[in-house]
């Protein structure tokens, strides 16, 4: 008789991608030590995945995972294997000290839009109870902040989409500004791809014909930086053609008239001559705005600029005019670019904000918050540094000398990156908790390894502002533990143990009672209720509420309930081709790769089809300089330059050159962007510097 051994047993779990926005539905299947992903119909996706979510589980095995803290001894010594006790003492005793000699601005947090709305929510309460630190901000400050901060201006609310994504292909006219979809949100796709088959047409804004552009109707082929410019002339030609809505301006909104005169000086051969888009396509861009339902949806292309804030303005102002907000299948919305981008803005992980999206200056919201964490409301620190702000003064006087980084890598991620690379080193203390050895945590002093997505329970919201539950599906490896799991442990060494959990429901409880009554209102949302709806969208003030998938259908979140219109001026950018550096350099993701890819860098699907940096030339700007497709350049600006190879191109503007944002070493294209921040939402100006290109001699 042969004996066969059992079959190994198949353990599969519903969960949602790690990576972007959408967070995408899917089942990760265990069979023996062997994980997969596989696709699973949820309502944003629909069955769909694409292929960062397809090879999503490689990152859970991976030979570089991070599977035991790591910390140095000295400054400049190698890093070695050291108990969690160890590691966790080590990062108590520094804040302990620091503290002490500087006061307690000197230890700071750097959060990330990728964590969890449990760790997002304890870290903002560890920085005010624990540390009663004020500094404490986030990447996401480096991507949805200009958006954010526009719509709590004139809707009085920040939700990047306020309705669902069903509604998107009922939608007669998208105008999509500065977003390549098609590879940063690909299974988006399937809604503009609805739209146009029902009818619909689709407009794209982008200085360069991508793949989302290829696929519209009308591309707008944009100079960099001038898209305030563009929102402007369009509204001057439809107040001109009489396509404006003047019932909706005089029953919903304010500021019209005052917006009316001053866009009156954008008349089209003037914005033509600003954003290089003919007069004609102008017109026919405003024209097709002016139908009963219509989208118009920003992304990092117009509000990464140090006036991005503004930009986003104008174009709430062109949406409000033409009457499309606060109606079916209409409005002004935000794409929000990481995994919990939305939530992570939410839960008081930004410098100004306490949870439920409340301001850490305003004296009832301080108080709230500090009854449901027990503390004194005048212990709560003031609002801190923005996250360029904060890293730009670390290690000086008066700007933080320890900091603790979770789910980021600002070492990639930052503008002026060898600058902020610097100020790392200058640290007394750094701690950063990821997955594997970033370049942020190959500086550090401790490194502690956290657990995946798939090792751990906690919601995200989506770009919907639809609540999400991941389950665990697996036990981390012997030697993880969660962010959660450290918070708490480093909290019980500085003596405020009894203020915080490891237990995410727990966590997630309490966040719902902190949010309640606040913008962001959580206090109807349960576990139970995400699994059973399929997720839940805020604001949901009790359990018996059904959640809001559609804001401002009965007014707009302001004291009145009715927009406001502000107005917005064009200005150049802070740093403008010259004859030193005579092309435009903008930045941007492409689909193999997410973020400062630490994690997509790892997986051999990804990384073979996109393995290394690259500069996009249009085919005339480099015949000027001599330079054939596949040779390596440099790009120069002025914080430094990047050793790439050309990518010859006929997509691009010929005064334009592109970099991805997804490699290190000298292919790190945060070596060139420009720090200069917009005065509102200090997001600093990626999407646009000065730049040349040489040939690399030698090479
Ligand atoms: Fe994941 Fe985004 Fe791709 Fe969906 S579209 S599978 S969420 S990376």
């Amino acid at each position: 008789m042969q004996l066969t051994s059992p079959a190994p047993a198949v353990k599969s779990s519903d969960t949602h991608c790690p990576y972007c926005a959408l967070q995408c539905g899917m089942t990760v299947v265990r069979l023996g030590e062997k994980n997969s992903a596989q696709s699973r119909d949820f309502p944003t996706n629909n069955g769909g995945l694409c292929q960062k979510g397809w090879t999503s589980t490689e990152l859970l095995t991976h030979p570089e995972r991070l599977t035991w803290p790591l910390v140095r001894d000295t400054k400049g010594g190698v890093l070695r294997r050291a108990s969690w006790d160890e590691a966790l003492d080590r990062i108590a005793s520094y804040i302990v000290r620091l503290q002490a000699q500087y006061g307690r601005d000197a230890v700071g947090i750097f959060g990330g839009g990728s964590l969890t709305n449990e760790k997002a929510y304890a870290l903002g309460k560890f920085a005010r109870v624990a540390l009663r630190s004020s500094q404490i901000d986030y990447n996401g400050r480096f991507c949805m902040s200009s958006a954010a901060a526009a719509s709590i201006k004139a809707f009085g609310i920040d939700r990047g989409l306020p309705f669902p994504i069903a509604d998107i292909p009922h939608a007669q006219t998208i105008l999509l500004v500065g977003s390549n979809a098609a590879e940063t949100l690909p299974i988006l796709m399937q809604y503009f791809d609805r739209q146009r088959r029902n009818g619909g047409q689709l407009m794209v804004v982008d200085p360069r014909r991508t793949p989302t552009a290829a696929a519209a109707d009308l591309h707008l082929q944009i100079t960099p930086g001038t898209d305030l410019a563009l929102a402007n002339g369009l509204l001057y030609i439809a107040t001109q053609e009489g396509w404006i809505d003047e019932e909706f301006i005089e029953t919903r909104t304010n500021g019209f008239e005052q917006v009316r005169r001053a866009v009156s000086c954008y008349w089209p051969d003037r914005v033509e001559r600003i954003t290089g888009i003919p007069e004609k396509q102008l017109y026919a861009a405003a024209r097709m705005l002016n139908v009963s339902s219509m989208m118009i949806l920003s992304a990092r292309g117009p509000e990464q600029h140090s006036k991005g804030v503004d930009t986003v303005l104008g174009f709430i102002n062109l949406a409000l005019a033409y009457g499309k907000a606060g109606k079916p299948y209409s409005g002004y919305g935000c794409l929000t670019g990481q995994g919990n981008g939305q939530g992570g803005r939410e839960q008081g992980q930004k410098a100004d904000q306490l949870p439920g999206y409340r301001k850490i200056d305003n004296p009832e919201h301080r108080s709230h918050i500090a009854s449901v964490w027990g503390v004194e409301e005048s212990t709560i620190p003031a609002a801190g540094q923005s996250a360029y702000e904060m890293l730009e003064r670390l290690g000086t006087e008066g700007g933080v000398r320890g900091l603790l980084v979770f789910g980021s890598n600002v070492a990639i991620s930052a503008p002026r990156a060898a600058y902020i690379q610097e100020r790392l080193r200058t640290l007394e203390f750094l701690c950063v908790s990821d997955i594997f050895l970033s370049e942020t945590a190959q500086l550090a002093d401790v490194v502690l390894p956290t657990t995946q997505w798939a090792e751990e329970e906690g919601t995200m919201t989506n770009l919907e502002g639809r609540v999400l539950l991941r389950r665990r599906a697996l036990d981390p490896p012997t030697g993880v533990r969660s962010d959660l799991d450290a918070i708490c442990g480093i909290a019980m060494r500085l003596g405020a143990a009894h203020h915080f959990s490891s237990n995410p429901c727990e966590v997630f409880d309490e966040l719902r009672r902190a949010s309640s009554g606040g913008a962001a209102d959580y206090r109807g949302i349960t576990y139970e209720r995400i699994e059973h709806e399929k997720g839940v969208f805020w604001p949901c003030p009790a359990e018996d509420h059904p959640g809001t998938p559609r804001l401002f259908l009965d007014g707009f979140a302001t004291p009145d309930g009715r927009a406001r219109f502000h107005v917005v001026d064009h200005r150049t950018a802070a740093e403008e081709p010259d004859s030193d550096y005579p092309l435009y350099l903008t930045t941007g993701r492409i689909a193999q790769h997410y973020q400062s890819g630490t994690q997509t860098r790892r997986v051999k699907q990804l990384l073979e089809p996109a393995p290394e940096a690259f500069v996009e030339i249009h085919p005339s700007m480099a015949s000027l300089y001599d330079i054939a497709h596949g040779e390596r350049v440099r790009v120069i600006t002025r914080r430094g330059s990047a050793a790439v190879k050309a990518k010859l191109t006929s997509s691009i503007r010929m005064d334009t050159v592109f970099m991805p944002f997804h490699f290190a070493g000298q292919g790190r294209a945060n070596l060139l962007t420009n720090p200069a921040l917009d005065p509102v939402s200090r997001m600093p100006e990626f999407k646009v510097c000065a730049a040349r290109i040489e040939k690399e001699i030698g090479c």
